[in-house]
């Protein structure tokens, strides 16, 4: 049985409490994570396919990696650190969408991209979707990329949040696994896992953890659940904090889900190629082939289309990809490629969602949901990120505060 008190809990094994475990382990302060799923890691997963190919089903890239600390930590570890160009980064098949368009394209979405960062550093904050020029024939497209990063459609993103994201435009991968490399950051870690927390009572002395394994009692807590979870769990906190519930309610969880599709025949592509699906609305997938070589394909889904698929379950994913693919590649493609992997992560009772966005007006909410409480309580995680967010490193950076945060009051 895991130890039932400790210094510091730390509700949450994700990026942002492994982040926070090490760190306080460094400073030799006792800490233990509870995590509701069966493996530390959360929007973090690495799964194998037959082949013994790495598969993250969560987070792949190492966003802004030249300044990332996973980045550093995954080498540490041995793994190997790819750095070739992302298929997005390079011009697409002119497949469905010829040379001269995929460069019309590019200039309208850089054009929106300028309009959006102008409105965004204006008051009062407005929707991204503002930035559209009306009729443009572009902005389905340009809306389908926003679903891609924000995990939802313009029109419900702050301008202000999203011209916040700091990006240094480097973006490398792991080949054994962003979710690997993050998930051995966390083995040294005491950990109980299967154990969702049902309730944080901070009304006495001690904070007592109420779960589904039985009470646990700790000094202070770092929470680090998604922003989806705490808001869902307006009892989560005794005496409540509703400033919590409201700010993390600002920052809902955007959804992209990804499906790997296995190809034969793949030397016909070039490795890390790209096609778009549909040109001319938002609801359509984004199709990475060969990602670093391999005999696979990794399709990516966002926003509100995403979330219908989803009531369909997996098999609507693959039936959708099979289809946009037949059509682009002629049907007889359809024989190449067969579904391996994905997860459908609204679904997830543990995440609700894949990476936060801010709704308008709500870009302070990322400061709201990270400030602690009586010097007891500590918030993490990738949505209290002012910069960062959306990301693993967000998480890291958010956890390590987190922990130095609870240090500096135990100190005090
Ligand atoms: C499909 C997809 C693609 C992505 N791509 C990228 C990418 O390329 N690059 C990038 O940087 N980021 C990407 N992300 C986002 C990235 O994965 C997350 O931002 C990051 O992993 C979040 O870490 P976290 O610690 O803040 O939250 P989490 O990883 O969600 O950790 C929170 C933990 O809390 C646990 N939990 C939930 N409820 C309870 C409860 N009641 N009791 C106890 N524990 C609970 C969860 O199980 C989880 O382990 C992607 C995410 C998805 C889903």
């Amino acid at each position: 049985m895991p130890k039932s008190d400790t210094e510091v809990a730390i509700i949450g094994g994700g990026a942002a409490g492994i982040a926070a475990g090490r760190r306080l382990a460094k400073a030799a302060i006792d800490c233990l994570i509870i995590e509701a799923r069966p493996r530390l890691g959360g929007r973090a997963w690495t799964v194998q396919d037959d082949l013994g190919n790495a598969l993250d089903l969560g987070c792949g890239w190492l966003h802004s990696a030249d300044r990332n600390p996973w980045t550093r930590i995954a080498e540490a570890q041995g793994q190997t650190v790819d750095r070739s160009t992302p298929p997005w980064q390079k011009p697409a098949l002119p497949v469905g969408l010829s040379v001269d368009e995929q460069k019309a394209f590019g200039r309208a979405r850089n054009e929106f991209l300028e309009r959006l960062e102008v409105i965004g550093r204006k008051s009062p904050d407005v929707p991204a979707s503002n930035a559209f020029e009306p009729g443009n024939r572009w902005n389905g497209m340009i809306d389908a990329f926003g679903t891609y990063f924000s995990g939802a459609e313009f029109e419900y993103v702050s301008a202000l949040d999203f011209d916040n994201y700091d990006d240094t435009e480097n973006n490398w991968r792991v080949k054994e696994g962003y979710g690997t490399a993050i998930a051995t950051h966390g083995e040294p870690l005491a950990a109980v896992l299967d154990c969702p927390v049902l309730q944080i009572d901070h009304s006495g002395r001690r904070v007592k953890i109420e779960t589904a394994k039985g009470a646990f009692t700790a000094d202070q807590v770092i929470v680090t659940l998604p922003s989806a979870i705490v808001a869902e769990k307006e009892f989560l906190f005794t005496p409540a904090l509703p400033e919590k519930t409201e700010a993390a309610a600002g920052l809902p969880l955007g959804l992209a889900d990804k499906l790997f599709l296995s190809l034969t025949n793949a030397e016909e592509f070039e490795p890390d190629s790209r096609l778009y699906g549909r040109t001319d609305r938002v609801a359509t997938a984004s199709y990475g082939l060969r990602p670093l070589g391999r005999p696979l394909i990794e399709v990516y889904f966002g926003g509100r289309f995403a979330k219908e698929l989803e009531s369909g379950g997996e098999a609507a994913f693959a039936e959708y990809a099979i289809a946009e693919l037949a059509h682009l590649l002629g049907a007889d493609f359809r024989k190449r490629i067969k579904p391996v992997r994905m997860h459908c992560w609204a679904a997830d009772p543990f995440a609700r969602g894949s990476y936060s966005y801010a709704k308008p007006g709500k870009a302070g909410c990322r400061l709201a949901l990270a400030e602690p409480v009586d010097g007891r309580l500590f918030f993490a995680g990738e949505a209290c990120s002012e910069h960062d967010f959306s990301t693993a490193h967000g998480g890291y950076l958010t956890g390590v505060a987190a922990a130095d945060q609870a240090i500096a009051a135990r100190k005090r």
